[in-house]
């Protein structure tokens, strides 16, 4: 165990695990400026998060910040060389009038000030009569919440622009098709304790948070996610999750997840991956998030000097478009890369946002560029309402066709099935096996050209090539 580790072992989250009631940064305009140090602060709990924070800044207080915007900043808000693209400036300047480049850059002004109603929303984008309709419907299923930073990549005019699709409701999720399932992956079914699901013999996925800065519409938690549930997010319940995990020897990898675990605070993360690392049949972790990349100011010194000490971590980043490769986004992923955290993606196929060869190489080679394997590349969930978003599996078998052998292997994701019902990740590939002829398999390339590959099978022949090896 790491020196670091043992200096943490009496780490305890404050009070009720993930709980906050109300976004304390709220009072940036009052009392907050009175606390010395942003550790102090707890960032939006697991029990109705935000509370009163609500966009209410947009016109109004934020304004009334700027007197304090360019203090300096306390330990653990640092944010190493922050960028910021021409768009995301001009929208902060129009949108948060009086808001200072350092609020803007971190990451609890940008949880406190997420859009999460109609009113918000309307003052940001040209909302259309679908997207009125559905936000009215869907709230109390599906919540709806954007960070600022998000929002800014969004089109004001155009409802199909593939970034406002993921985010912003539309009438379609209210259709319920056949096949869809609340819980399509039976994660419950595989859970021997709540708030973990232990689905492969060696490994865990530990889910410690409901809380995401931003909901995507085509979740696969949307069950879970954002439901500010108390009995399903609280500290017994993850103290018995960790006893679970140390009763089961072959447990070998754990992968935080939730919910987004990157929104938790840096303490109370650091408590759930010490007492994590302390169990020694657990030898690897993971974080699987999207803060990279709907909140990329999450990506902090602090934070990442805390993640290093719980090597071996590994990370996967849910990346879903091209637009989302913005120098914010890359300075995020290279300070977990300069940690040394190896950094995958996940990527859903989603039918109108990155459903072509073009996007997705793009989206690919960006990844590369800036230092994230492409890891996975997921069939959408039949989830309840999810059938505009989902494609037929050939066009996912087609794009990867387009992908493999055109472009740098590392580029290529692999693409897989969730088995509906909890049967676990089943690649799927085109297959280059087209059949055998005598001894020669005979195989297909990238450009459908056909080559052979000797390959006997015969007893005799094998025999034959064996006796003639050791001669
Ligand atoms: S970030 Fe992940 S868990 Fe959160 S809403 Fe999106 S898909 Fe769901």
């Amino acid at each position: 165990m790491p020196e670091e580790v043992v200096s943490t072992e009496d780490l305890e989250p404050p009070g009720t695990y993930g709980g906050l009631g109300e976004c304390k940064l709220k009072s940036i305009t009052g009392s907050a400026q009175q606390n010395s140090s942003t550790e102090d602060l707890e960032p939006p709990g697991t029990y109705g998060g935000l509370g009163e924070c609500k966009l209410k800044s947009i016109t109004g207080s934020a304004q009334q910040n700027s007197s304090n915007a360019d203090k300096p900043r306390p330990k653990g808000s640092y944010v190493p060389r922050p960028r910021a693209n021409a768009r995301t400036l001009a929208f902060r300047r129009r949108f948060f009038t009086g808001t200072s480049f350092t609020e803007w850059n971190d990451w609890r002004w940008q949880l406190c000030h997420r859009i999460t109603d109609i009113d918000s929303l309307s003052r940001i984008l040209m909302l259309f009569k679908d997207e009125r309709k559905a936000i009215a419907h869907s709230a109390q299923q599906r919540p709806i919440a954007i960070t600022p930073y998000y929002a800014s990549l969004l089109d004001k005019e155009n409802p199909l622009q593939p970034l406002r699709r993921t985010v912003v409701p539309s009438t379609a999720e209210l259709v319920y098709s056949p096949g869809e399932a609340t819980d399509p992956l039976a994660e419950e079914h595989d859970s021997p304790v709540p708030g973990l699901v232990h689905r492969y013999p060696d490994r865990v996925l530990l889910m410690v948070t409901d809380f995401c800065s931003t909901y995507c519409r085509y979740c696969t938690r949307a069950r879970l996610v954002g439901n500010g549930s108390k009995s399903r997010f609280n500290m017994p319940q993850l103290k018995r999750a960790i006893a679970y995990i140390e009763g089961s020897p072959g447990v070998r990898d754990v992968l935080l997840s939730g919910g987004d675990p990157l929104t938790l605070s840096d303490q109370k993360l650091e408590w759930l991956l010490s007492r994590l690392r302390r169990i020694r049949h657990v030898e690897f972790l993971r974080i699987g998030t999207k803060a990279p990349v709907v909140l990329p100011q999450r990506i902090t010194l602090a934070l990442t000097r805390m993640l290093k000490r719980y090597h071996p971590l590994w990370m996967s980043i849910h990346f879903t478009h091209p637009d989302e490769l913005t120098p914010e986004v890359e300075r995020a992923c290279e300070c977990l890369a300069d940690a040394g955290i190896p950094l995958g993606s996940q990527t859903v196929l989603l039918a109108g946002v990155n459903d072509n060869v073009e996007a997705m190489k793009q989206l690919m080679h960006g990844l590369l560029r800036i230092r994230v394997k492409p890891y996975y590349l997921y069939q959408c969930d039949p989830i309840v309402g999810s059938a505009h978003f989902r494609t037929p599996v050939e066009k996912g078998m087609e794009i990867i066709q387009g992908l493999r052998g055109h472009t740098t292997g590392y580029a290529v994701p692999t693409y897989v099935i969730d088995a509906p019902g909890g049967g676990g990740k089943i690649p799927m590939a085109a297959t280059s096996l087209v059949g055998r002829d005598g001894d020669d398999l005979l195989l297909k390339n990238y450009q459908g050209h056909i080559y052979r590959y000797p390959d006997p099978i015969s007893e005799v022949g094998s025999k034959e090539a064996i006796k003639l090896s050791w001669d």
